[in-house]
């Protein structure tokens, strides 16, 4: 709602508050006056008709300028008026008071419906009953008190309709007070004063409902003070519907559920009231019969609010009693699955708390460890199977993964760790122990082991054979490679075009053969750790001049040639290592590179690491392949085996090499323009004392000419 629509909404609120003020004043002035009854009857029967119209027609527009409940609300409280006064006006017509007391009733029940449109009301069934029945308790309460203290002794004459008419409009009105009162409770700060208003109307009617049974039906006129409450509950009806608030604030949050703490004390109050206030009449004057119906209609009710409560509580609690059982049976299958996947898995898993202590293990963690899980379950896991190390000192609890999981948080993992079984054997296990959270709170760790015991096993064998190989398979290879390069070189006589021919074939067959070997072996050696890296401190460029030196003599007939770019920092590495790396690196370049070109070799320090590449003009490789390379037997093309002599073997072995010594080793490449091959080794922590070289950019011609192959 914009700023000026609001200003001329207060505007015309206030203008409408002094106008019906007026008008009460008038009707106050003309109905105390001394004037003629037929006149007082006259204009009080106008009055409270053109104040109900007015009233109605208030509302309605309300209803135009509101939306959704709201907007209901409104439209049945100006339904509820302009019945009223169609009532009223037939029976002032016919001169019927019945008609017109059912018409009222009848406005009274949609005014009721209205109240339960609002917004604020509630939307669930129980609610609705327990706060009708609230209002019955508390108006009916009200009137009774009024009926005992203030109207003692009148008694009802006239037909039994109008009776029970009489009785029950009053008791509507109170209701419909009643809801308003404990709607406003519920709602939200802008409808304040429109149910304040619409909740004294009813007040209002109640009075003048009141006073028109008490004082009895069929000696009632109109003309008396009592019409007050009717065009003065009309008046504040229409002028709820004007204020500013009726249309409600969009910006307002709702109150959701105000406690029923609140109506529960205001009824309960009430009633006690008036059982203290009829009570204390009773021995004084006998109740009337206004008074013993509403009695009676209050216990009704009170027995109604009970019982709604207890239905209500009942489900309530059946409820709440289903849907924990529902959620114990989830937990329940959801526990059941965990057992079920911590029970299948082969992988021993065992939960520590903070101190290091076992707090559960799965199945086969027992069965690996050869203990009961009830020999584990508290004992300090460590302790109990961490075996010692090969020395038979054992681990210092220190650095155990379990300890750096609690203590830092941190997932770690051991390749090669040992347990100790029940039976005091030693088996070996792949550890990875993970810490335990609780939110961000390390609660202990748990831990995930594999028994390695079989795939040692096969470890051993596949070591067994290798090294078999290599001895039965490499020593006769040796001599016919000897006999063969005898045989070419002549020890045997010449030999004639053809012979010569074959037995040269055969002998790059053989010492392609013999690489192959000596490769297959190199990486069984690199992976089973058979071959230990020894790092020490080295410059960069020893390396590098190492490795250049051995090329030499590949790359001349090719007719290649190695530049040495930068080459600065010092590395702490296994020098023959890392040799034996830069070689194949080199050799692959220079096989992959047309004749004329050049391969280029660099190295500078970058972070912890010191940065080796070996950057040619050859063919390039595919980016699918860059990875691949890497593998065992991997080569781009199938032919290189063939006409380039390679085994595939060279770039897994380098990287076995680069990874045992903690760098890494990657390929990038312009198809057609060339690749470089990078390598990253670590830095040497001292590099002081190693002779600091020339790191100045020199150019090393390493194409041999024919003349120095002589
Ligand atoms: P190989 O003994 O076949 O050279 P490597 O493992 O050293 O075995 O290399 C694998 C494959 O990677 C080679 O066969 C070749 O296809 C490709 N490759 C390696 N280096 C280069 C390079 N500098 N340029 C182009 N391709 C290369």
């Amino acid at each position: 709602m914009g700023a000026d629509v609001a200003r001329v909404r207060d505007v015309t609120f206030r203008r409408s508050a002094v106008a019906a003020t007026l008008w009460i004043l008038a009707s106050i002035a003309v109905l105390l006056s001394g004037l003629p009854e037929t006149v007082r009857a006259s204009f009080s029967g106008g009055a409270i008709a053109v104040t109900a119209v007015l009233a109605a027609t208030s509302c309605l527009f309300a209803a135009r300028r509101s939306r959704g409940r709201r907007k209901r609300a409104w439209a049945l409280l100006a339904a509820a008026g302009y019945v009223g006064f169609s009532g009223n006006a037939v029976a002032l017509l016919t001169g019927t008071t019945q008609t017109g007391d059912l018409a009222y009733l009848g406005a009274l029940l949609i005014g009721a419906l209205a109240l339960l449109s609002f917004p604020s009301s509630p939307v669930r069934r129980t609610h609705v009953a327990r706060m009708l029945v609230d209002g019955v308790v508390v108006g009916g309460s009200v009137l009774f008190i009024a009926a005992v203290a203030v109207f003692p002794g009148r008694e009802m004459v006239g037909a039994w309709l109008s009776y029970v008419i009489a009785l029950v409009l009053p008791l509507v009105d109170a209701v419909l007070a009643t809801l308003a009162v404990l709607l406003i409770t519920r709602s939200s700060r802008s409808d304040f004063v429109p149910l304040l208003l619409v909740g004294l109307s009813f007040v209002l009617y109640a009075l003048a409902d009141l006073s028109y049974a008490a004082l009895g039906v069929a000696a009632f006129s109109l003309g008396s003070p009592v019409d007050l409450g009717w065009i003065t509950g009309y008046a504040m009806g229409g002028l709820a519907a004007r204020h500013p608030g009726a249309v409600g604030a969009a910006s307002e949050p709702r109150r959701d559920e105000s406690s029923p703490v609140v109506a529960t004390v205001l009824t309960f109050s009430l009633f006690i009231v008036a059982a203290a206030v009829g009570v204390a009449n009773v021995a004084g004057a006998p109740w009337s019969p206004v008074a013993t119906a509403l009695w009676i209609v209050i216990l009704l009710a009170v027995a109604a609010r009970q019982t709604i409560l207890v239905v209500h509580n009942e489900r309530l609690r059946r409820e709440l009693e289903g849907r924990v059982r529902a959620r114990t049976s989830e937990l329940r299958t959801m526990t059941q699955s965990t057992e079920l996947v911590l029970a299948s898995v082969a992988d021993g898993i065992y939960g520590v708390d903070r101190a290091g202590k076992v707090t559960f293990v799965n199945p086969a963690t027992a069965r690996v460890l050869g203990y009961s899980p009830a020999d584990l379950v508290g004992h300090d896991a460590h302790e109990t199977f961490h075996a010692p190390g090969p020395d038979g000192v054992p681990f210092p609890a220190d650095g155990c993964y379990i300890t750096e999981a609690v203590r830092d948080g941190v997932t770690t993992s051991a390749e090669e760790d040992r347990y100790r079984r029940s039976d005091g054997k030693d088996i070996p296990v792949e550890v990875t122990a993970s810490s335990l959270l609780d939110g961000a709170v390390v609660i202990g760790a748990v831990v995930v082991f594999r028994d390695m015991t079989q795939r040692r096993e096969v470890d051993r064998l596949k070591n067994a054979f290798v090294s078999v190989i290599s001895h039965e398979l490499r020593t006769p290879l040796t001599s016919i490679r000897g006999s063969l390069g005898l045989l070419s070189g002549g020890a045997a006589g010449e030999l004639d075009p053809q012979a010569a021919r074959m037995v040269t074939i055969a002998l790059e067959s053989s010492e392609r053969l013999t690489r192959l070997i000596n490769d297959m072996l190199d990486v069984e050696w690199m992976e089973a750790g058979v071959s230990p890296i020894e790092p020490i401190d080295h410059s960069a460029r020893d390396l590098v001049d190492a490795a250049i030196d051995q090329v030499r003599g590949m790359a001349a007939p090719e007719g290649v040639s190695v530049r040495l770019g930068e080459v600065t920092g010092h590395v702490h590495a296994d020098a023959d290592r890392m040799v034996q790396t830069f070689i194949n690196l080199l050799g692959n370049a220079v096989k992959f590179s047309p004749r004329g070109s050049e391969v280029v070799v660099s190295a500078r320090p970058s972070g912890a690491f010191v940065e080796f590449r070996v950057a040619d003009r050859g063919r390039g490789i595919p980016p699918d392949r860059l990875e691949a390379i890497f593998g065992r037997f991997e080569q781009v093309d199938t032919t290189d085996a063939r006409e380039k002599g390679g085994t595939g073997l060279g770039l897994a072995i380098s990287r076995s090499i680069v990874e045992r010594h903690g760098g890494r080793i990657w390929a990038t490449s312009t198809l057609g323009e060339g690749s470089t091959f990078h390598v990253t080794v670590p830095r040497a922590e001292t590099a002081n004392h190693i002779a600091a070289r020339a790191t100045e950019t020199d150019l090393i011609d390493v194409s041999v000419t024919e003349k120095e192959m002589e």
